[in-house]
């Protein structure tokens, strides 16, 4: 089934840059969607706005066939929508806990103390298999395994679709595959993961589905075993 349907969304930022124009294509839920393009192509924004960083300017966003509030102020965390940072979004000063669990903007009503906190990035990190250091300063940790953090604070909020941006370029071989790895095994456990990326052998190793973008519009969108393989 259809879990995530872009419906017509353009996109101009408030310079007058066209950043898309009236994209439209469906993510099937418990796949792994692959977003590509040149750069300027629009990838980031379309991501931003499945995020709710950016609004986009015309169309909607369907969530399992229904209308939602794209935009909305706390859009992703209603959603159950994660997303790895390209550059991270981590506060190099605060430990791993502070960054995963304290970072997120409090809800309304909700304060939780360290204990608690330390308690659930322990839950977290046996849950997903990904190990990390609680207590430890995210300045004190290599490329990778900052890149553990982002993606359990990507996964703190009941998430059901997970955005990565070009999760691979910072990471070496074994580490991809790795990562590659876990990917498989969140979709195999039902999540919806979408990731840009622009090396055709990184899509076509973990994608079923690709969408390609162009200057802002759609080229296309293929299932995998349909691109040939000299391309
Ligand atoms: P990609 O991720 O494919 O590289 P982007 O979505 O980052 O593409 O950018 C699409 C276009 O929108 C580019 O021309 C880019 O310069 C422009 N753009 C991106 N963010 C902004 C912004 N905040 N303000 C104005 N223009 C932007
Ligand atoms: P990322 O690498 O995470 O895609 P970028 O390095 O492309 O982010 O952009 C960094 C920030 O600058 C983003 O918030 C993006 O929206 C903004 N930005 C990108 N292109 C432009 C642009 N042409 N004009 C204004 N802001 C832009």
């Amino acid at each position: 089934s259809t879990v995530i349907a872009f419906d017509g969304i353009s996109k101009t930022y408030p310079n007058g840059t066209v950043a898309l124009s009236t994209v439209s294509f469906d993510i099937p839920k418990g796949t792994i969607h692959a977003i590509c393009g040149e750069n300027g192509a629009g990838k980031s924004t379309l991501m931003k706005i499945l995020f709710g960083l950016e609004a986009p300017s015309a169309g909607r966003i369907l969530l399992d066939g229904a209308p939602v509030e794209a935009g909305a102020p706390g859009f992703a965390g209603t959603h159950g929508i994660g997303m790895v940072h390209q550059h991270f979004s981590l506060i190099p000063a605060l430990t791993v806990t502070e960054n995963i669990i304290l970072g997120h903007e409090p809800r309304k009503g909700v304060l939780i103390d360290r204990a608690e906190a330390r308690r659930q990035v322990t839950e977290l990190s046996a849950r997903y298999d990904l190990k990390v250091e609680p207590d430890a300063p995210v300045s004190t940790l290599s490329v990778a395994a900052q890149q553990k953090v982002e993606i359990l604070k990507a996964l703190a909020r009941d998430t059901r679709i997970l955005i990565l941006d070009e999760p691979t370029a910072v990471l070496s071989p074994p580490e991809i595959e790795e990562l590659f790895n876990r990917l498989r095994g969140l979709r195999d456990a039902g999540m919806t993961i979408l990731f840009i990326s622009h090396k055709l052998n990184e899509v076509r190793a973990l994608a079923q589905n690709v969408t390609v973008l162009r200057g802002g519009r759609l080229a296309g969108t293929v299932a995998l075993k349909d691109v040939p393989d000299d391309k």
